[in-house]
């Protein structure tokens, strides 16, 4: 029985009157869809990360399309990724024709092992995939030197790292300089920073940057902006096969909007995250996130490892009838009925850690409006939730 209304949600975007006022911005200027809005919010993206070049799409599932392209991932050829990830990290290498190959993660913690990457390389090793799970930066030192090694180009999935930092060279970095060859983020609503829908390629190659605005407009050689602005007339033409990936004018300003609340937005989160760490080391059983000493979560998720004996779905539900929402932990992309026809995808092993991962581990609500009463709240619920050994796993 759930009886009562959700109190607390599992996450929650901050949109406010600013927002609307950019909107209402664009909507007036008569220019909504790409133009001098995403190109101000390109530039201030590249800016807020330290990227030469920042290239906006229509979500990160197409940035990460248009990066895996780049990189020339093509029919038969094979991305060493994770299975521990939302499901689009691996449909990217698909739409290329190539075969997502799914290492574990590590253990105590959501992100790829890089011990395991080396192994997993093959002659038809295109692109290593690495993802910045729930915020958290994977370890990039060590991907981006078996990168070097192999001669291999390291794509970043940052879909949830804006604002994320690494530990590099002897001084704090944000997420997406980038630290491998491209990085790619979302705004999609689950996110640190939204646009509704939206996303992100950065890059410091002029050559791939070129690429991705192509790409993203029907492979079309001349911009909207160009033409329209032009004294002369322009005929365009289409050298390559392209898409529409656009994003619009309205999207580009509500993020240029979210991108100047992005410290207050980040140094929240981390304050929540620091509150539910001193809470939850009260709490028996229960594994808080581990941050490593050269990572700066943006804490987009807090995901915590539930005790071993204890029922996911019976913690969540006793949660959920006390008003707090949580999801289980990331998903496994092996496991579904998309990923199970021969040649589908590959795996290195059993994957362990991604599998307890996924049914061991829940997100406890973490959004910037929350109190740190709220915090309190949910802890001392899953104290009590847990308490007297707390519903047990059949
Ligand atoms: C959200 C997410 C994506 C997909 O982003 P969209 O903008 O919704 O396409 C890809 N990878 C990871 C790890 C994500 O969390």
């Amino acid at each position: 029985m759930n009886a009562n209304p959700t109190l607390i949600p599992v996450a929650k975007p901050l949109l406010e009157e600013r927002e609307i006022e950019a909107v209402r911005r664009v909507v007036l200027s008569g220019w909504v869809t790409q133009g001098p809005e995403v190109a101000a919010f390109e530039r201030e993206f590249a800016a807020t990360v330290g990227a030469p070049f920042a290239c906006a799409v229509s979500n990160c599932t197409t940035a990460l399309h248009l990066a895996l392209r780049a990189v020339e991932v093509g029919a038969g050829d094979e991305v060493i990724t994770v299975s521990h990830s939302f499901i689009a990290t691996a449909n990217a290498v698909r739409y290329c024709g190539a075969t997502p190959v799914f290492v574990d993660i590590e253990a105590g913690g959501f992100n790829i092992d890089p011990e395991q990457v080396e192994a997993a390389i093959t002659p038809r090793t295109k692109a290593i995939l690495c993802v910045h799970q729930l915020g958290m930066p994977c370890n990039l030192e060590q991907i981006a030197d078996i990168g070097r090694r192999h001669r291999i180009p390291i794509i970043e999935d940052a879909a949830c790292a804006t604002g994320s930092e690494v530990f590099w060279d002897g001084k704090w970095e944000p997420i997406g300089k980038p630290h491998g060859d491209i990085a790619c983020f979302s705004f999609h609503p689950r996110k640190v920073v939204t646009t509704g829908d939206g996303g992100m390629i950065t890059t410091a190659s002029a050559a791939y940057d070129r690429k991705f605005r192509l790409w993203r407009q029907h492979g079309m050689d001349v911009s909207d902006t160009v033409r329209h602005s032009a004294r002369q007339v322009l005929f365009e033409s289409y050298p390559e096969l392209g898409f529409n990936y656009r994003m619009t004018d309205l999207q580009a300003a509500i993020g240029r909007e979210q991108l100047r609340r992005l410290p207050e937005l980040v140094s929240r989160r981390r304050i929540l995250a620091n509150v539910y760490a001193e809470r939850l080391a009260s709490v028996p059983g229960v594994s808080p996130p581990n941050e490593p000493s050269w990572a700066r979560s943006n804490w987009q998720s807090y995901c915590i490892g539930l005790p071993r004996a204890v029922s996911q779905i019976a913690v969540m539900q006793a949660l959920l009838d006390r008003g707090i929402a949580t999801r289980r932990g990331v998903m496994n992309i092996h496991r579904e009925l998309a990923y199970s026809g021969p040649g589908d995808c590959r795996a290195t092993g059993d994957l362990p850690n991604s599998g307890a991962a996924q049914d061991n581990s829940i997100m406890l609500p973490l959004y910037v409006q929350m109190g740190e009463g709220d915090v309190h709240f949910v802890v001392d619920a899953l104290a009590d939730v847990l308490a007297v050994g707390g519903p047990r796993a059949t």
